[in-house]
Parts: structure tokens; C-alpha cells; sequence
């Protein structure tokens, strides 16, 4: 995408209506603030920024993101690991509504994700919605005026009408309670906190974890270090993944016929839905795609010890599908080790294993992902009556569709509970999700209304939801980030992706009661405008 392209594609509309004319209250002056925001979207992440987009593009501008960070960007900012970079293609990974004819290779890295995301949010003129160092602490409904109030540890609370859960699951990182990790006297480093500071070249290294993230920056590493030793707990099924360099023709083409891009997007989505069958059902087909993954070590690894190593013994799908021709020849490399011994403790000088080893090290990458809400919220929300969001999770999100929640009128989430792909682009999820509660947020506005959730319909979903997990890979027995200690599925989404795409077409208003705002409101904003 050009930045000519998406601002000429994308201008954005001329505001109307007396809600969208409210100005937006500058930096720091919320308090003062005579009018509430139409909508406060939590992070500036993928979400936040596409939600801000769509809603922008239905003229409801008056809209504040609220980001932790200095930047936006999310999991893109954070992740700037060497080799990082997506592993589903580029051309499936970006919205439909900001299409880019640029994109360097089939995957892109993840620097070229991040100049996306920040060319959207100048091509759409999001700056000034932007606020950061805004970290939410609570987010609480009030009754009386039927608004939300977010608040923050070191800024002035808002209220909102509607807010909009854009924090991503993948936010805060995990360090894993090994024993002694605060004796270690080397240098620690997490995946997602890259110190680029520290030069690599010729150390010692110990790379713990080896899901999404430690695959794409062990190869990259024993290219520079002098030894690289790999600590797997449990090894994943790796399928081959070819990253093909984009040609200028090929560019040139979708940027004149931006339908043949579309076309070319189509092509990859179908090709994801084709996959389903056998990652996300636990059936015959998922033998296909281990068939598929034991060629692959086969081919790439001819040590049969090491082969045995790298073999996983769970259903393909059941954790994420590492999509990597790099991993199993960098870990051949004269200067690489894998090791498979659990870890005892960390020690001031390196890791020691169980069997009594020490394994010296410079430095420890810790590859080992993300402390995932799936009980709980990010931050405490309380809803209507006082109820506390968190505790209505302990023992697993729920919601209706991924997206609203009975008891919090006029909140939405995205990558909410049960929204998590596995098969396919997270974003063709979240592009569906946005448009949901665009739709949503627009009705409400339009009829100075709250619409809320029926428990009865939220919990009928969710019956049904949990009956067809049972039947998917990823309740096929193993352990992974997408489920809480119990079991419970909380995170992935039973089903194809245009499954998922279907059921958010449109907004049922049966199953949402709507109610008229407070008086109060009504009459301040009637004397306002
Ligand atoms: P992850 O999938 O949760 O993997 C963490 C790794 O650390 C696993 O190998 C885990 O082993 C290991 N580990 C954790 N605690 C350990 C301990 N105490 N001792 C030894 N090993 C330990 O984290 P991630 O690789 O950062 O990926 C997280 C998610 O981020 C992915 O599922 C994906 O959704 C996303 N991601 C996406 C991409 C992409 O290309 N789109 C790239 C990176 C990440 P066990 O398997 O035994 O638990």
C-alpha cells in the first residue's frame, strides 16, 4: 500500500450529527470534559486501530484510544525478536479495507507488520485519537447515567458510552517459574521485550521454549552465536512454510487492480478453510496433517536420535502448528544443541538440567510466551449491579459470539473469549468482530440507546460452543495456552473461519435487550449541541 493509496481509497468521511460534532476533549483535560467520548477503545493495537477505522468511516469520531505503550502497534511493537515475523500470508494477515499491493514477501516480517499498522494510523488520521502512557486500571458502568468510566494509574478517568476491549491476548509476557531465576547472573532476555542492545555475536546462548516465537529466533541466532543450546519441553509439529519474495510485477498488478489483490486474498483464505478439516477437528484428516509434519522432519532431519526428539506425541493443531523450514536445520548446526533433559533450575552461571548437567550461558532467551487472561480479565471491569467481570471468569471466559457480555451493556471485546483461530488469519476474525460492534455502536448512537446481551441467548451460545470443542484438536489432550488449568476452552473458536464470519453478519437485536440512556445524559448533550 502506498500512503497515497489508502488516504485516496479511504478519505475519511465528513462528520455529521450532533454526537459526532462533539470535539474530542484534549490531552489531559477529561475531567473537564463536557461530553462523554461516543467510544473509548482499550489498546492501539490491530484492534484498537481497526476498530477506530470503521468506526471513523460511520462518522463516529468522537473516539479516544487509550494505549499503555508510546506507540502503537501491540504485539507487533513488542515482538521485534530476530526473525520475527507472521506465519500466516501477508496478504490474509492485514484488512480487507486497508489493502497493501507492497508487501515485501508471502510472510512478512514482523518490522514490515508494524509499518503497516502505523501507516493506517496516518493514512486514517488516528493520531489524534491516540493517547499514550493512558495505562487503564478499572473500567466500571455507572447506572445513573448509563456510561462508562475508564480509569487510569496516572491520568484523569473518562467516561464513554460504549468501550471497546482491544487489549489482545498476548500482551503480558511469562516468565516461567523455574526455580533460581533470580540467581542467574547472565543476561536475561523475553521474546516479546527484545534488549537489541545486546550483541549476540559470539556468546553462549540458552533458547528456553520452543513454540512460534523460539522457532523463528533460534535460526537466527546461531548465525551469530557461538554456541546456541535449545531447552524443548515438549516438541511441536512443524509443517514446511515457503516465503517467497514479491515481485515488482506482482506489486505493480495489485496496486493497479486492487480486485486482483482481492482475488489473490480470497485464494489464501480458501486454502486456510481447506486446512480446518484436519487442524481443528480432531479426525482422520488430522493424520494428513501429521503424515505431512513427519515427512518434513524426515526430510529436513537425518538423525533418527534427533528425529525421535523432535517427534510430538499429540494431534497436530491440538497447540499451534509451528510453520518453519528454518528450525530443524538450524538446530543441526555444528554450533546448536538441543536439549531435551527438563530444566531443574536456573544457576548464577546457566541452567542445570535434571540429570545433574549445567549448561553454561551468557545469556537466556526466554521463549516461553504469554501470561494469557483465560480466567480473569486485564483489568477489573465492573458491570451492572456491581458485578465484577473477573469473577464471573474465574473459572473461564464467556461470552456471546467472542463479543458481548451479559451484565456490561455496551462493551465490546475483540479477540474475546472463543475468538482464537487456528487455522487461519487472526485478522480475518478481527475484521468481522470490528464490523460487528461498529454496527452495534452505530444502532446504539442512532437511537440513543444501550444495548446489552441476553444472559439466556450468551448462555446458549456458549452451551453449544463448548459441546462442538469437544470434538477439536485443541481438547484432544494436550496442554497449551489455550486452556486453563481445568481444561476449559476459553480461547479458540470450533469452526471454520467462515463459520465465524457468518455469525457475525449481523447484529440479532433479539438477543440483546435495548434500553434508552438516562435522561441526564440526554439532556446534556440536548443542551450542548
Ligand atoms: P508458546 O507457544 O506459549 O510457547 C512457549 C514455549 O515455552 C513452549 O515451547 C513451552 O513448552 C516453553 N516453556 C514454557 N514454560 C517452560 C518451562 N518452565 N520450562 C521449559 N519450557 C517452557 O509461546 P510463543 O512461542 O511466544 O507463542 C505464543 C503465541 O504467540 C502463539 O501461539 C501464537 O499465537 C503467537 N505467535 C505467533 C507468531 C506468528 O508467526 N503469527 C509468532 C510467534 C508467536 P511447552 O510446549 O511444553 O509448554
Amino acid at each position: 500500500m502506498s500512503e497515497t493509496q489508502l488516504s485516496s481509497q479511504q478519505a475519511p468521511l465528513p462528520s455529521h450529527g450532533s454526537f459526532q460534532q462533539a470535539p474530542l476533549p484534549s490531552h489531559g483535560s477529561f475531567q473537564q470534559a463536557p461530553l462523554p467520548l461516543d467510544v473509548a477503545i482499550i489498546g492501539g493495537g490491530f484492534a484498537g486501530i481497526g476498530t477506530a477505522i470503521r468506526l471513523k468511516q460511520k462518522r463516529i469520531e468522537n473516539l479516544a484510544i487509550f494505549e499503555r505503550g508510546s506507540a502503537p502497534g501491540g504485539t507487533w511493537r513488542d515482538n521485534t525478536y530476530p526473525g520475527a515475523a507472521c506465519d500466516i500470508p501477508s496478504r490474509l494477515y492485514s484488512y480487507s479495507f486497508a489493502p497493501n499491493p507492497d508487501w515485501s514477501h508471502t510472510y512478512s516480517g514482523s518490522a514490515e507488520i508494524l509499518k503497516y499498522i502505523e501507516r493506517m494510523v496516518d493514512d486514517f488520521a488516528l493520531r489524534p485519537m491516540l493517547r499514550f502512557g493512558h495505562n487503564v486500571t478499572g473500567v466500571h458502568w455507572d447506572e445513573a447515567s448509563s456510561l462508562w468510566e475508564v480509569t487510569f494509574d496516572d491520568h484523569p478517568s473518562v467516561r464513554a458510552r460504549s468501550v471497546v476491549m482491544a487489549s489482545g491476548p498476548l500482551a503480558n509476557v511469562s516468565f516461567p517459574g523455574i526455580r533460581g531465576l533470580d540467581t542467574y547472573e547472565g543476561h536475561k532476555i523475553h521474546s516479546a521485550r527484545w534488549d537489541h542492545e545486546f550483541d549476540f555475536t559470539g556468546k553462549k546462548v540458552a533458547v528456553i521454549g520452543t513454540g512460534a516465537s523460539g522457532v523463528q529466533i533460534v535460526p537466527e541466532l546461531v548465525k551469530v552465536a557461538q554456541s546456541v543450546k535449545v531447552f524443548q519441553r515438549t516438541p511441536g509439529w512443524a509443517l514446511p512454510r515457503t516465503n517467497l519474495t514479491t515481485r515488482r510485477t506482482t506489486k505493480d498488478l495489485y496496486r493497479k487492480f486492487p480486485a486482483a489483490q482481492s482475488i489473490a486474498r480470497k485464494a489464501w483464505f480458501w486454502g486456510h478453510e481447506s486446512v480446518a478439516l484436519g487442524v481443528v477437528w480432531n479426525s482422520p484428516l488430522t493424520r494428513v496433517v501429521e503424515a505431512v509434519g513427519k515427512l518434513h522432519l524426515r526430510r529436513q532431519v537425518r538423525d533418527p536420535w534427533l528425529r525421535r526428539q523432535l517427534t510430538p506425541d499429540f494431534r497436530a493443531g491440538c497447540k499451534r502448528l509451528l510453520m518453519t523450514s528454518e528450525f530443524y536445520p538450524a538446530l543441526q548446526r555444528d554450533n546448536c544443541t538441543l536439549v531435551t533433559w527438563p530444566i531443574a533450575r536456573l544457576a548464577p552461571k546457566g541452567i542445570r538440567t535434571v540429570e545433574g548437567i549445567e549448561h553454561q550461558a551468557d545469556v537466556i532467551v526466554f521463549a516461553t510466551g504469554f501470561d494469557v487472561s483465560k480466567t480473569g480479565t486485564p483489568v477489573p471491569i465492573t458491570g451492572r449491579d456491581g458485578r465484577v467481570l473477573a469473577d464471573e471468569w474465574s473459572s473461564g471466559a464467556k461470552a456471546y459470539k467472542s463479543i458481548s457480555v451479559a451484565g456490561y451493556p455496551n462493551m465490546y471485546f475483540t479477540f474475546g473469549p472463543n475468538s482464537g483461530p487456528g487455522h487461519s488469519s487472526a485478522l480475518v476474525y478481527m475484521e468481522a468482530q470490528i464490523d460487528y460492534l461498529v454496527d452495534a455502536i452505530s444502532h446504539a448512537i442512532a437511537r440513543n440507546s444501550v444495548l446489552e446481551v441476553r444472559a439466556d441467548k450468551q448462555s446458549e451460545y456458549n452451551t453449544d460452543l463448548q459441546r462442538r470443542l469437544q470434538r477439536t484438536t485443541w481438547n484432544s489432550g494436550c496442554s497449551s495456552w489455550y486452556l486453563t488449568e481445568d481444561g476449559f476452552n476459553a480461547t479458540m473458536f470450533p469452526g471454520f473461519a467462515s463459520q465465524y464470519v457468518g455469525q457475525l453478519k449481523s447484529v440479532n437485536y433479539d438477543d440483546y435487550t435495548v434500553t434508552e440512556y438516562r435522561a441526564r445524559v440526554t439532556a446534556a448533550r440536548a443542551a450542548t449541541v
